[in-house]
């Protein structure tokens, strides 16, 4: 295990150590060890940034973890080539937390710190190719071949090109054998290029020449120059009426870009002249990527019951770290959230509010951007690299001392928090599943607290059964709001029982009726509805009516979906994708037929059935590009859509005054979560879907769609019972040992080839039911799904006894067994991935 703290933790420059030991972003269990050179001593700090050779060929950038005197043992020391940062990118306190997050999730510290920082932080080293100066080709020694002296053409006109480069200008994939032959003649070099990821934004501005913007009888006789030249003149009063040059001297010194100078109808060629004749000048500034807004207003009047949900989150802070606010929907956690982030950055501290991945472009946002403007930080996964590199370094510079942002926004390099909110606790895009660390951001956000002797905050209206055990347990503080703010109530629930009917085309049953007439009434009063159905695409299945062959994908064992719009088979696991057939490929006949309703289809048929209203969809599909989910909102939210359609997307977190009803396609489909959380997350999923409804004055309305009417999650979930359905679920899970009574740990072994992933889950499976705790070992099973990309997976699952020393032990051993088993010739390539907490 890596120890980091203790001994010679230092952050400033101290001389003296000659070594230093380097986290680099590579799947091994340690750090690296490296000389430092005595000209680099005096920039040697803990978390600063350093370039190093890794292995015989690569060049990387890592994180200086930890100064010594030991010379290692084994090898040789290399030397640190280059220190990037005069003051570090990274603190002590988040390399803890690295360490702590590698420890728990059984992962390595240069995993977490390829997760953490922004790839634009890092150094990335491409191979280019130069021509060789001591190289004529007239004389050449070996004749080249047409595709060679393709390359050299292209180097005689550009000095460098990238692997890249030269596949563009042949025309093909792989170009390496070709340089490599060329090399081999000598006509060519190969080196490495290493460059700083991250650009700066250069902007040119104009300005009006410093000493006439400080000299107004100099002014003046511009203005007496320029008489007759209209153009020029009327560009020069509109620079001055925007920035008042004698007033605001500070306003001409940031100067004005060329489209805000340019009125329509003004030449650009005037300015040009302007410049040239040395009125106005030219300069280049760097600029920020990240958007500047102004605080609109000041936070909203707390209501009673806000106030002393405020006051009793604050008076649970004395004793308790951790608190949770179970508010229902719509009961107004949002404000309160506001006056406590205003309470700790009046107190100097930092605060993080974390929100799951997709509700972040979206209303709350910008609700909180009315209120801090743009000294709020917002980090978000569609963040490009340079702008995620600026978020960063505001946090640094102090710029931002209030982030929100998605779980990645847990590693920004805060020195002070005081603070984190964890808003929708409850969601499961907390966890990352793929790749490691397969952390789950709420946990680890209740660490980053305690290792910043900060609180914790958790919301939600439907509480993960985690935290809310620990509410009960006394452990967390609770605080409970039970209403909605304002006039608005929670909606009314219709159960529409599909019965037996399996038929194709749901939306022509009689089964429907209810959702299509509730839906009808809405339109009719201009209301807005919301239709949820957690699956996308057209169908789900394509099959054969004749042979009952059904589309498969090639890579993975589970059906392709079809999806009209691109006339394509998707699979919704690898990405594969292939054309639908015209006929079965096992019996030639053409009867082929779509199966089930994903949200393509339902959409469609939702749009023949009411012709007038407009649709909308909201789904993977829809919301690709980088504002695709903002503009479908901003839609809905204008009114330009009536009726809109949509996947998991649509039950978080959105606030829309109009929004009526709320139909849940396939109530059957969100209680079939195959894992002992089915029951949480359903009503979960219910609760929160139906939680969009009704938001306002006029009362919701909720249809479920269920073949199963009868079954008792729906009763509770109707009568908003969260406490019964709890204790109800909590007699199973102790009973069956489950979390939170016990701790998992899954592990999935993976090979391409059957039997040796076979082999190698139960050769695992042997070695941990040797490892001496308490503990439960499941399986090994062939996953759920038991091949994706060619991949076969088993599975274990491991429940262990929750004190803190089993599962220390156990981890230690687990990586002992796998490093063991991976040693052995026949399990080279099985991989394993240890998912700790899964969900
Ligand atoms: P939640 O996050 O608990 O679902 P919100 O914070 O979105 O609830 O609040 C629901 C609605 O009530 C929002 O439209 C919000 O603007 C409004 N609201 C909440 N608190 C106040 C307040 N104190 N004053 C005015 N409007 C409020
Ligand atoms: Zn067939
Ligand atoms: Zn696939």
């Amino acid at each position: 295990m890596l120890s980091l703290f203790g001994e010679n933790e230092i952050t400033q420059n101290e001389s003296g150590f000659s070594f230093a030991d380097i986290i680099l972003p590579v799947p091994i269990p340690r750090m690296f060890t490296y000389k430092i050179p005595r000209n680099l001593s005096s920039e040697i700090q803990i978390g600063a940034r350093v370039i190093v050779q890794f292995g015989r060929k690569k060049i990387l950038t890592g994180i200086i973890g930890k100064v010594h005197n030991k010379a290692p043992q084994a090898y040789e020391a290399k030397p640190i080539l280059e220190v990037l940062d005069e003051r570090p990118s990274v603190n002590p306190l988040q390399i803890r937390f690295w360490a702590w997050m590698a420890d728990y999730y059984c992962c390595h510290i240069g995993e977490v710190m390829h997760a953490a920082l922004p790839s634009g932080l890092r150094l990335s080293s491409e191979s280019k190719i130069q021509s060789n100066p001591d190289f004529e080709r007239e004389n050449a020694a070996y004749p080249l071949d047409e595709r060679e002296e393709k390359i050299l053409d292209a180097l005689e006109n550009q000095k460098e090109l990238t692997y890249e480069d030269c596949e563009k200008i042949l025309g093909i994939k792989t170009v390496t054998p070709i340089l490599k032959s060329l090399v081999a003649k000598e006509a060519i070099l190969i080196f490495e290029k290493v460059q700083e990821k991250y650009t700066p934004k250069i902007e040119t501005r104009i300005r009006l020449r410093e000493d006439l913007a400080q000299d107004k009888k100099a002014l003046e006789v511009i203005f007496e120059q320029l008489s007759g030249k209209e153009k020029q003149e009327s560009i020069l009063l509109k620079y001055l009426r925007d920035v008042p040059v004698f007033q605001k001297p500070e306003l001409n010194e940031k100067g004005l870009d060329k489209a805000t100078i340019l009125e329509e109808g003004d030449s650009e060629s005037s300015l040009k002249t302007l410049i040239k004749n040395g009125i106005f000048e030219s300069f280049k500034v760097t600029v920020n990527r990240l958007q500047e807004v102004e605080p609109e207003r000041v936070p909203a009047q707390l209501s009673p019951s806000q106030l002393e949900a405020v006051s009793q989150i604050k008076s649970h802070f004395e004793e308790k770290q951790t608190v949770l606010l179970h508010g229902i929907t719509g009961s107004g956690k949002t404000e309160i959230y506001i006056q406590l982030i205003q309470e700790v950055l009046e107190s100097g501290s930092q605060v993080l509010l974390l929100l799951p991945e997709i509700a972040l472009t979206t209303q709350i946002v910008s609700r909180l951007q009315e209120v801090f403007g743009s000294s709020m930080g917002v980090y978000h996964s569609k963040y490009s690299d340079n702008e995620r590199v600026e978020v960063w370094n505001g946090v640094l510079s102090g710029r931002f001392s209030f982030v929100v942002g998605v779980r990645s926004s847990i590693f920004l390099p805060f020195d002070s928090l005081g603070l984190i909110i964890v808003d929708e606790e409850h969601e499961a895009s907390y966890k990352q599943f793929d790749p490691a660390p397969r952390f789950q951001a709420r946990d680890a956000a209740i660490m980053l607290s305690y290792f910043h002797q900060a609180k914790t905050l958790l919301g939600s209206a439907t509480p993960s059964f985690e935290s809310f055990y620990n509410a009960s347990q006394g452990k967390y503080g609770y605080v409970e709001l039970k209403y909605r703010f304002g006039e608005a109530e929670l909606p009314d629930y219709f159960l529409a029982d599909l019965g037996a009917d399996r038929r194709k085309n749901l939306l022509k049953l009689d089964s429907t009726r209810l959702l299509r007439e509730k839906i009808q009434e809405a339109l009719d009063k201009n209301e807005q509805v919301l239709i949820f159905q957690n699956r996308r695409g057209y169908s789900p299945y394509v099959q054969c009516e004749d042979c009952g062959w059904t589309a498969e994908c090639v890579q993975c064992d589970v059906s392709l979906t079809y999806h009209q719009f691109t006339e394509e088979l998707r699979c919704h696991y690898c990405g594969y994708k292939e054309k639908v057939p015209t006929s079965c490929p096992a019996c030639g006949s053409t009867q082929l037929s779509t199966k089930g309703m994903g949200t393509e289809r339902i959409e469609e048929s939702l749009s023949l059935l009411f012709p007038e209203a407009r649709l909308g969809r909201m789904d993977l599909d829809t919301t690709r590009n980088k504002y695709g989910y903002q503009r479908i909102l901003d839609e809905f939210g204008s009114g330009q859509i009536d009726i809109l359609v949509g996947t998991q997307m649509i039950t978080k977190g959105l606030d829309f005054g109009r929004v009526t009803v709320v139909g849940i396609w396939d109530g059957d489909r969100i209680l079939n979560f195959p894992d002992f959380r089915a029951g949480e997350r359903a009503f979960q999923q219910i609760t929160q879907v139906a939680g969009r409804a009704g938001r306002r004055a006029e009362k919701g309305k909720v249809i479920i769609q269920t073949r199963n009417p009868d079954q008792d999650i729906f009763a509770k979930v109707i009568a908003g019972d969260y406490g019964s359905f709890f204790q109800q679920e909590m007699v199973e899970r102790r009973k069956f040992f489950y979390p939170p009574y016990v701790k998992l740990v899954k592990i999935t072994t993976r090979h391409a080839d059957f039997k040796t992933a076979e082999k190698a889950a139960i050769a695992l499976h042997r070695e941990m039911a040797q490892v001496g705790v308490k503990k439960i070992v499941l399986g090994p099973e062939k996953a759920i799904i038991g091949r994706i990309k060619n991949q076969y997976q088993f599975e274990s699952l491991i429940k262990l006894d929750r004190s803190g020393a089993t599962q220390t032990t156990f981890k230690e051993k687990l990586a002992e067994i796998t490093e063991e088993l991976q040693s052995r010739p026949e399990f080279r390539s099985v991989r394993w991935i240890v998912d700790v907490d899964p969900s």
